[in-house]
């Protein structure tokens, strides 16, 4: 046996391994740790002054209780002992030493990424049905198990008296039922439970709006129990708590911070809570973080199995409502990490691509110029501009990957016709992808008409197509009969091989997910990758831009066609409703065309808002009885939805009726009204985005948001922002920073790439510092020498070579 360590330092060197061999290895029992070493322990704390000495001390006795502990607890003690450790040498005891994934040999990181990838079935309390329950959730590994953290925490630490509840507060009571009364209301029957909790000091009204009959069950009479739920005052001005969870058991009072996860139905919001937290017992230690220790320390974050713990488990001490805005420094960690990661791949991604070699054009043939010739109006300066940009990358011999942004109505679409043009004077093909056959449809009839004349061969390819007509278009695609493809996903997804693919342009791309960047690289022919075009109208902060798409080079079309008359937008609360729809028949009455804008589709059971399909019936039956309505939206079948956007493009329709299906790209210049009704339940982005429907042509137009709100509430404010202003940037700024976050962007709408934790709208200035630290690292190891970096570049796979096309990096 070794001699007993003699220093701090050594004393606590000597005590990491066991440690985290108790966390990798829970249920092995090991006699640990040895005894010497506890009593060593001991006595250096005697020696140990201030706060190392006490935190020596509660680490001993720790040590002590590992002994003979059950495996749960000796996994808890183990974490807390290397936690202690750690605020030892924070204190100043011993060398702060990197974190111990960051010690692991590349090996044993490799040996954990396995662990961690395995079927979640593998992980505690999950059989084969929730196993799958899981998967179809998006929980396939243990590591994603880990990652999925809670989007809520409940504060359960004290139960309070009814007599001290808040509105607006969530809380946790514990009472008698003394009255229920489950009641049937609404066309469609739906049930409703009313009941009333009585505690010493006072008595709350209860409301359950769905499952009253399974609530009613739960609820014995007479009995106590446990709630928790979000205190309101009622339509009666009564403080009432609206569908609360219910708990029998008393004692789960007191359970501390509870963490709340999203979870497929089918599992119960306990035992989802128990599936993870028996992960992160387990596993959550093995997690390689491999953020190199310099720029761990610089950012002061955690290391990334204790914030995954900490995030998952929080601290009885913890800051709940920092754990609810993702703020925690545990999130903090993990958005970090995330982010770090990210910067580092666009980084080097950049950098693969500045050295590639690319398809080189010559500015020759006829086509775009016939294309221009034959345009009722001319080009832009910004469209000029902007196209010389992508004439000189596509000329340049490298592969271009180039982002277009512009305001909704700046012309994307003819810049992007133009370089296509340019690639089929070379002789090469340009594919053209739109995120829906919607717009896929229009592409095709604008792009039609300008090239008819232009000799270009045109084909439209989308998922619903026939199985014979797509087999057709992908022969003739593979054989080169095609030099413009126009279509949608379906472009990647069915196995299309172009003959000679020179440019793919993707419209809308914040609609798409930032893999389809290299997916489309793919579809090109002998292994040299065709230039890339991505155009997008989202208004995202121009700086976060500029970091979120780090591997891009972007231009602007900041310029509107001539002519063209901001729409003027106007608000009414839903007491003005008449107002409006007399306004949009005046419109229509000029032989315009109209948008009206529902947030959905069908009634809805949860909500109550007015949805496209009853009104559109409505709006037939009356205000617009003497005009032709059409309907459309998302769930509708893509034939129905082409028929009815053709008859409305032609004039046919004069009212479309429909959801937000109509965001982004639709083009009917003749429409110069839209209303958008709710509109208090859309970001002023979607908004801007929306309004874009109209103010098309050369006719004045005007937008119309009916919602909820009096003259100068939050709500009426933030609106109001529409009407002073018609810059989608600034919009998106505003947004950004009054509706905070999350809400500005979903991060799927936005075409973000797939973070786990990240939000890259709330966590701007995060990112902002990861950009800093990436380039930083990067500028000091840039041939990725050091170990530090090489077992950077082995996470940076794992995690990103699926989601962002990274493979090729490192
Ligand atoms: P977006 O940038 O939103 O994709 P589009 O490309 O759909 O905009 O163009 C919006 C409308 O403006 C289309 O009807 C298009 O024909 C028209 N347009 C494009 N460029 C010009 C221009 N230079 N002058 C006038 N109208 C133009
Ligand atoms: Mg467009």
């Amino acid at each position: 046996m070794s001699a007993a360590p003699d220093t701090l330092e050594a004393f606590l060197a000597a005590l990491r391994p066991p440690l985290e061999f108790v966390l990798r290895s829970p249920r092995v029992r090991a006699r640990f740790p040895a005894a010497r070493l506890r009593e060593r322990g001991r006595e250096l704390a005697r020696a140990a002054e201030g706060e190392c000495g006490r935190l020596l001390e509660e680490l001993c006795g720790k040590l002590e209780q590992c002994d003979g502990a059950a495996d749960a607890a000796r996994l808890a003690l183990a974490r807390e002992c290397l936690a202690l450790i750690r605020r030892i040498e924070a204190a100043g005891g011993g060398e702060a030493a990197p974190s111990p994934e960051y010690r692991a040999s590349a090996g044993d990181a490799a040996q954990a990424l396995k662990l961690l990838d395995r079927p979640v079935q593998f992980a505690h309390g999950v059989g084969p049905r929730r196993a799958e329950l899981l998967r179809k959730f998006g929980i396939r590994t243990v590591y994603d198990l880990l990652f999925h953290l809670p989007f809520r925490y409940e504060d359960r630490r004290a139960v309070r008296a009814i007599r001290d509840l808040v509105p607006g507060e969530e809380a946790c009571v514990i009472g008698e039922v003394t009255h229920l009364d489950e009641r049937t209301v609404g066309r469609k029957r739906r049930s409703l439970l009313h009941g009333t909790l009585r505690d010493s000091t006072g008595l709350l009204a209860l409301t359950w709006y769905h499952h009253a009959a399974h609530y009613r069950a739960r609820l014995p009479m007479g009995r106590r129990v446990l709630l928790y739920g979000r205190v309101e005052v009622g339509p009666d001005g009564q403080r009432r708590m609206l569908h609360p969870e219910v708990s029998l058991s008393l004692d789960a009072a007191g359970q501390g911070i509870v963490p709340v996860y999203g979870k497929p139905v089918g599992i119960s919001d306990s035992a989802m809570r128990k599936i993870v937290r028996d992960a992160v017992d387990e596993s959550g230690q093995l997690v390689p973080g491999r953020l190199p220790a310099p720029v761990a320390a610089a950012a002061r974050v955690m290391t990334l199995a204790d914030a995954l713990v900490a995030v998952h488990r929080p601290d009885a001490a913890a800051d709940v409502a920092e754990l609810n805005s993702f703020a925690s420094p545990a999130h903090r960690s993990l958005v970090f990490d995330e982010l770090f990661f990210l910067q580092v791949g666009l980084l080097l991604r950049r950098r693969a691509c500045a050295g590639e070699r690319g398809l080189t054009m010559r500015v020759q043939g006829w086509r775009s110029e016939a294309i221009e010739r034959r345009l009722p109006f001319a080009l832009t300066g910004a469209q000029r501009r902007v196209l010389a940009e992508v004439t000189a990358d596509m000329t340049g011999g490298r592969p271009m990957h180039r982002l277009v942004q512009g305001d909704v109505g700046s012309g994307k679409t003819l810049v992007a016709l133009l370089a296509a043009a340019l690639a089929i004077d070379n002789g090469f093909q340009a594919a053209f992808m739109a995120p829906t056959e919607l717009l896929a449809e229009q592409h095709l009839a604008t792009v039609e008409k300008a090239a008819g004349g232009a000799g270009i061969r045109v084909l439209l390819l989308t998922g619903s197509a026939a199985r014979a007509q797509k087999e057709q278009a992908r022969e003739s695609i593979g054989a080169g009969e095609v030099d413009l493809v126009v279509g949608t996903h379906a472009l990647i997804q069915e196995g299309v091989r172009f003959d000679r693919l020179g440019l793919a342009v993707v419209d809308e791309q914040h609609r798409f997910g930032v893999m389809q960047r290299a997916a489309l690289q793919a579809l090109g022919a002998n292994g040299l990758a065709p230039h890339v075009l991505l155009m997008s109208a989202t208004p995202i902060p121009r700086t976060l831009a500029l970091t979120l798409y780090g591997d891009l080079d972007v231009s602007v079309v900041d310029e509107l066609p001539a002519g063209r008359r901001p729409v003027k937008t106007e608000l009414f609360d839903e007491g003005r409703r008449p107002q409006v729809y007399e306004r949009v028949e005046r419109e229509l009455a000029a032989g315009h065309q109209a948008y009206v804008v529902f947030p959905l589709v069908e009634e809805s059971e949860k909500q109550d808002l007015r949805d496209a399909t009853s009104m559109a019936r409505e709006l037939t039956r009356t205000v617009f009885a003497a005009n032709r309505v059409g309907l459309l939206h998302g769930r509708m079948k893509a034939d129905e939805k082409d028929a009815v956007m053709r008859r409305f493009r032609a004039g046919d329709l004069q009212v479309l009726v429909s959801t937000t299906v109509i965001e982004v790209g639709v083009d009917v210049p003749n429409a110069t009204a839209i209303v958008i009704e709710h509109a208090e339940r859309f970001g002023l982005a979607q908004l801007h985005q929306l309004r874009g429907r109209v103010g098309r042509g050369s006719a004045p137009s005007v937008c119309l948001l009916v919602g909820r709100f009096s003259p100068g509430d939050a709500v009426h404010r933030r609106l109001s922002a529409l009407v002073r202003s018609n810059d989608g940037f600034e919009l998106a700024e505003i947004d950004l920073r009054e509706r905070g976050p999350g809400d500005f962007l979903g991060t799927r709408q936005a075409g973000l790439p797939d973070f786990r934790v990240a939000n890259l709208l709330r966590d701007s200035r995060l990112l902002a510092e990861a950009r800093t630290a990436a380039e930083r690292w990067l500028a000091g190891d840039p041939e990725l020498r050091t170990p530090e970096s090489a077992a950077l570049v082995e996470v940076l796979r794992h995690r990103w070579a699926g989601r962002l096309g990274l493979a090729a990096v490192g």
